[in-house]
């Protein structure tokens, strides 16, 4: 960095292993600030909020420790602008300087509005990267702009690339890429799927700046005992607890569904890794490290590095390659409003009431809730995208737009026309049936497909492919949905269809 000049640190660039901490330089003043047009730009859930910002303070904190010059804007300070442009203009003045310094930005949104904000200030940007993705930015958009390469494939590039699960001819080891087919199994409720593992937190104090700002969230604060990690060691005191007590059990039930646990044997570091607190490597080398000591078998290890060394640095190529198009994209019309139950947990369907109120309380839901239930009915229910991806990007503690809306605009609701997947990721009763203990307490009958108490996974999922089967009718993925409902007999496909206009006719009423 050039002489007196001022850098940018956001809430989700908390990555204590960037370059730039291995000096300490009296030339540059460090700028960390919470700003209303980051709490509002999405109806937040309260942790989503709560989380990021103490996780800031505390970063900020051990900035000045290490003796880097820091200006922290406050939520409430009375000049603090709220704006990226606002702050980065009064602190550019009081340094008098034109030279800002920043790493790149992980959401299109920030990236244009850093942007902006450099051209309305007259100030020269230089831009870092932020040191903690496994593929650099330029080098997915160049390999996922003409077309977007299968995941699969590009998992498994990573896999030779950072020698990762590879045997010494380079082929996989144990044989196979993935092992996907092990990891299906329904949870019977052993063996214990670990508690929540992070420690509690008492935030009163930061959720009363919040409200005082006049910052609007949803969801329960839980703010006196906040269970998100909010420092890197705890970060990493969680990662260290789910590779002994979770990983074993991860690929077994990666695909399963409970209402007695809130996790499962999943591992809750999204949070941590997204904010930047844990590196992507750093993780992967842990679970290694407990395959190579004989503590969790190659299936569970493989599907859990598959997660991170494969979805997370693809949703990020897709993002990247195709925004800002993307965030546009409707390709099934979807166009009816989310359940206003969405927002609220009541409805009578247990699946979604069980994950919309567990999400509603934690900020949290696993993959296969978000994917199988919420996802999977908002896309049944013909619900627009762009409400869908609002729900998901205020909900969830971990979700910043890079990996939230390929995920749900992408792969739960393929209005991308098919980018993140071939075929649309949709179910009916039977398959929650099968993977969860959900049904057993609902108002629904997971058998039914008419009559009142019929699950309305049942008729929705067929009303779906009908409406869609100009799209889907020739899809070789898709032939087996078509194939049942061709041998159904005519009056029962009638009442099927009937039973979905009825539902879609009053949602709310579900
Ligand atoms: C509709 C929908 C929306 C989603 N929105 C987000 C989001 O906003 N932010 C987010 O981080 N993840 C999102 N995901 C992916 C995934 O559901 C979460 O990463 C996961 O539930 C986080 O919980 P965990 O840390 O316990 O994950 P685990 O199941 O333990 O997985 C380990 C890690 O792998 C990564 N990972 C797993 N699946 C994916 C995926 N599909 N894409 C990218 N990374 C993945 C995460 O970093 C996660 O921490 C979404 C998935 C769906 C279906
Ligand atoms: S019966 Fe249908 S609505 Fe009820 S829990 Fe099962 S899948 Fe969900």
């Amino acid at each position: 960095m050039r002489g007196n000049d001022f850098a940018t640190v956001l809430g989700d660039q908390l990555n204590a292993r960037h370059s730039w901490w291995c000096e300490q330089r009296d030339d540059v003043l460090y700028l960390m600030m919470e700003i209303r047009s980051e709490t509002d730009y999405a109806h937040h859930h309260a942790q989503k909020v709560l989380a990021p910002f103490a996780c800031m303070r505390g970063f900020g904190a051990a900035l000045g420790a290490a003796g880097h010059q820091l200006r922290y804007f406050r939520i409430d300070d009375s000049d603090n602008g709220q704006t990226f442009a606002a702050n980065l203009r009064s602190v550019a003045q009081a340094v008098g300087t034109t030279a800002l310094e920043r790493m790149e930005a992980d959401e299109w949104r920030v990236e244009q509005a850093l942007d902006a904000a450099a051209v309305e200030c007259g100030l020269e940007q230089t831009v870092v990267t932020s040191e903690h993705f496994l593929v650099e930015r330029g080098e997915l958009k160049a390999a996922f702009e003409s077309s977007v390469p299968r995941m699969e494939f590009f998992y498994r590039d990573l896999r030779k690339r950072f020698d990762i699960l590879l045997m010494a001819e380079g082929e996989p080891e144990g044989g196979h890429w993935n092992y996907d087919v092990e990891n299906r199994a329904k949870w019977p409720g052993t063996p214990q799927a670990p508690v929540w593992r992070w420690q509690a937190h008492d935030l009163s104090e930061l959720w009363r700046e919040i409200q005082a700002a006049g910052v609007k969230t949803m969801g329960e604060p839980n703010a006196s005992q906040l269970k998100w990690p909010l420092t890197r060691r705890e970060a990493r005191e969680g990662l260290a607890l789910f590779v002994r007590e979770a990983l074993p059990h991860f690929g077994t039930y990666q695909d399963a569904l409970s209402s007695r646990s809130l996790t499962l044997f999943h591992s809750l570091l999204s949070f941590s890794l997204n904010v930047k607190m844990l590196h992507p490597l750093e993780v992967i080398k842990a679970a290694l490290g407990a395959y190579k000591r004989g503590e969790a078998e190659l299936a569970s290890v493989e599907g859990f590095i598959r997660q991170i060394l494969g979805w997370r640095e693809f949703v990020r190529g897709v993002y990247w390659a195709r925004m800002p198009a993307y965030a546009r994209q409707n390709a099934l019309e979807a166009r009816r409003p989310l359940p206003e139950w969405y927002w609220s947990g009541k409805t009578k369907m247990a699946c979604l009431a069980h994950t919309i109120g567990q999400s509603l309380e934690h900020a949290y839901a696993h993959h296969i809730q978000q994917l199988t239930i919420t996802g999977n009915f908002a896309l049944l229910a013909d619900c627009d995208p762009d409400e869908v991806d609002a729900w998901y990007l205020g909900i969830y503690v971990d979700a910043f737009e890079w990996v939230e809306m390929p995920n749900t605009r992408g792969m739960s609701q393929h209005a991308d026309g098919g980018v993140m997947g071939s075929k649309p990721y949709c179910g009916a009763a039977a398959y929650i049936n099968r993977q969860s203990d959900y049904c057993k307490g609902c108002e629904y009958d997971a058998k039914l497909r008419h009559g009142e108490r019929a699950c309305p996974f049942n008729s929705l999922y067929w009303h779906f492919h009908e409406r869609h089967r100009e799209m889907f009718g020739d899809n070789p993925r898709l032939k087996m949905p078509y194939r049942l409902w061709a041998k159904m007999d005519e009056s029962g496909k009638k009442a099927t269809l009937h039973q979905a206009e009825l539902y879609l006719s009053d949602l709310n009423a579900l």
